[in-house]
């Protein structure tokens, strides 16, 4: 509990057990600390936390807000851990108080941090899943909008999946599929590159600001190294090992465009991929 000022008038025994146990700064000798001033103290080494705490606790002695909310992280070498701090006002006749309390949120955190994580990723795969795809190539649309910049996307199609399913099974496919996941992710470096499983058994690429031509160079090596994978797949009519068609497109977006443009674009060169062929890239 502190004062108008700042100054902590009274700490329970869990603050004091959490200080004396985790080396807080504010530690058993809490009594003349001005809680304000060593928030002051945080923000000016550059924490973040420490900046908005003590902005929110002046909002609610100025009774600007009646309280304030703020969740942050206090991870400990061995834990993840996550707080919410709260900020009430509390009078005493004449004498205004304020009640700060600091509860461990990291149940809540770690659970929240598991279901982003289900809604984002492809289950089998474990790679981002055909949602974050869609906002991905959305967001890196615009933003090649804006810079004039080329944006390339290639959809990778396995070739007749469906013998190979049909000759060694189910099971066997599932493992084919999460190769091709732990393979993809060697394709993808830069931020504004993605890959995705958009579908079955099709996977999707973007490398936004790159060429056609450097698309194509790394659409012939994913190829290669689906080859190099050596997956048995003996009924194929291409090759008796598993191959992969590409369709590969490129766009330098204008205003009017639609990235559906470019999608629709990459799956008729798939198209074309598949009727020249397979185990090729069409662009
Ligand atoms: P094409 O060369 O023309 O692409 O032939 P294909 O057999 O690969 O294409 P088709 O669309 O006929 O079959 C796709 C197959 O992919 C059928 C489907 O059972 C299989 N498939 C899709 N999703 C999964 C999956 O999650 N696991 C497994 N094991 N197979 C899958
Ligand atoms: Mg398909
Ligand atoms: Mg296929």
């Amino acid at each position: 509990m502190i004062d108008e000022t700042g100054k902590i008038q009274y700490v329970n025994k869990s603050w004091s057990t959490f200080g004396s146990n985790n080396a807080c700064i504010i530690g058993p000798n809490w009594s003349e600390v001005n809680y304000i001033v060593e928030c002051d103290k945080g923000s000016a080494m550059g924490d973040e936390f420490s900046t908005k705490a003590g902005a929110g606790i002046r909002r609610v002695i100025e009774n600007r807000d009646t309280t304030f909310y703020l969740e942050y992280p206090c991870h400990s070498p061995d834990d993840k851990r996550w707080f919410m701090m709260s900020v009430t006002h509390f009078q005493i006749s004449e004498r205004h108080f304020f009640v700060i309390s600091h509860k461990n949120i990291t149940e809540r955190k770690l659970a929240e941090e598991e279901v982003s994580h289900l809604a984002r990723i492809d289950g089998l795969t474990n790679i981002p899943n055909r949602r974050t795809f869609d906002n991905f190539i959305h967001e890196e649309w615009n933003r090649c909008t804006r810079l004039q910049k080329p944006i390339c996307l290639a959809i990778v199609d396995l070739d007749y999946f469906k013998l190979l399913n049909d000759d060694y099974g189910h099971q066997t496919g599932d493992e084919c599929l999460i190769k091709m996941g732990e393979l993809l992710k060697e394709f993808v470096n830069r931020p504004s590159d993605i890959c995705a499983r958009y579908g079955g058994e099709e996977f999707a690429l973007v490398w936004a600001d790159t060429s056609l031509k450097q698309a194509k160079l790394i659409c012939e090596r994913l190829l290669t190294k689906i080859v190099e994978l050596n997956i048995p797949n003996k009924n194929s009519a291409t090759r008796n090992y598993l191959t992969a068609s590409i369709g590969l497109a490129e766009m330098i977006p204008a205003r009017k465009d639609k990235e559906h443009e470019l999608i629709g674009k990459a799956d008729r060169m798939l198209y074309k991929a598949k009727g020249s062929g397979r185990n090729k890239v069409s662009s």
